[in-house]
């Protein structure tokens, strides 16, 4: 099946899964992930009318990034992402999926002003308490939310999650409501939270259902990753 087929199947799919929790396909933003994908494997989608990718390692965004600007609207951090690598993607990044800390925030507004620019951002929620993952625990969230405000050059405008690997479909179900749950409790005391970023190739249905506004969406567009194939392009970081 070529790109184009798949992002046909994938484009009904959303629409689908949108109908059922009462929403249009146009409420859905599908974010192609292209982590280990060359830019020749990603024209592809970008002809297919793709303006929006997700990268996960600040190396292989910066690799990337020349040779793809020219086609690609919006670039998306979707990554863990290191304070002291903020700077090398500040300037490219249109929203920083993956904010966990409160130093990372600090540092994050400081690229952004340095850049004149608001840098928007979603909070990631780690709801099952993995050791293994980043991403701030729901006790924390109202804290760090508010402690957002105090910085001018950075505007949280939603959250992220991923469920631990292999979860069965009742757990997917509820961690996906639990957060949209705590979106819209946000959303109701703030209008800057509209994004909902949950759900990948195996879970992008059940994540709509439950309520996501953007789902990630890489080897159901891109075929399986190899990882031995991340650009290690020598870009000084
Ligand atoms: C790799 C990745 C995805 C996409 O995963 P697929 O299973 O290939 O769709 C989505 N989100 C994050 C944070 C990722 O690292």
């Amino acid at each position: 099946m070529t790109i184009s087929e798949k992002l046909d199947i994938i484009k009904y799919n959303i629409s689908d899964s949108a109908k059922k929790s009462g929403r249009r396909a146009e409420d859905i933003l599908l974010l192609p992930v292209t982590k280990t994908r060359t830019p020749e494997e990603i024209m592809p989608a970008l002809e297919c009318g793709v303006r929006a990718i997700g990268e996960n390692y600040v190396q292989e965004l910066v690799a990337k990034y020349d040779v793809l600007a020219p086609y690609v609207d919006e670039f998306h951090m979707i990554g863990h992402l290191q304070s002291n690598k903020v700077k090398y993607i500040a300037d490219k990044v249109s929203l920083i999926h993956s904010v966990d800390s409160l130093s990372l925030m600090k540092e994050i507004d400081k690229q952004a002003k340095k850049h004149e620019k608001v840098q928007d951002v979603l909070l990631e929620v780690n709801l099952t308490k993995e050791a293994s993952k980043s991403g701030i625990y729901e006790e924390n969230l109202e804290r760090l939310f508010w402690e957002s405000k105090n910085f001018s050059n950075l505007l949280v405008k939603g959250f992220m999650t991923m469920p631990p690997a292999g979860s069965s479909e009742d757990t997917l179900r509820r961690i996906f409501s639990r957060l949209y749950q705590l979106f819209c409790k946000f959303a109701l005391e703030d209008a800057s939270v509209e994004i909902l970023s949950m759900g990948m190739s195996h879970d992008y249905q059940i994540a709509i259902e439950e309520g996501a506004t953007l789902v990630r969406v890489g080897s159901a567009i891109f075929g399986p990753r190899d990882y031995t194939k991340i650009s290690n392009r020598d870009t000084g970081i």
